[in-house]
C-alpha cells in the first residue's frame, strides 16, 4: 500500500474526488489529498502522478 509522501495519508483512502475522465485506456480520476496534493489515478494502475501540496500538477492555482 502506498501513502502520500507529504502527509502520510493512505492512497487507498480517497480524500476528495476532483473530477473523472473517461479515456480509451480506462478511467482517469483526479483526487485531492487531505494535505491539498493533487493526484491522478488510473483505473488498475493506482496513483500515476502526484502534485505537491498547494502547487498541483496542472497550472491552475
Ligand atoms: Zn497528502
Amino acid at each position: 500500500m502506498s501513502i502520500c509522501p507529504f502527509c502520510g495519508w493512505p492512497d487507498t483512502d480517497v480524500y476528495e474526488v476532483v473530477s473523472r475522465h473517461r479515456t480509451p485506456e480506462g478511467e482517469t480520476v483526479w483526487t485531492r489529498c487531505a494535505c491539498g496534493s493533487l493526484q491522478v489515478r488510473v483505473t488498475g494502475a493506482g496513483v500515476v502522478t502526484r502534485g505537491r501540496p498547494g502547487v498541483g500538477v496542472c497550472q491552475r492555482s
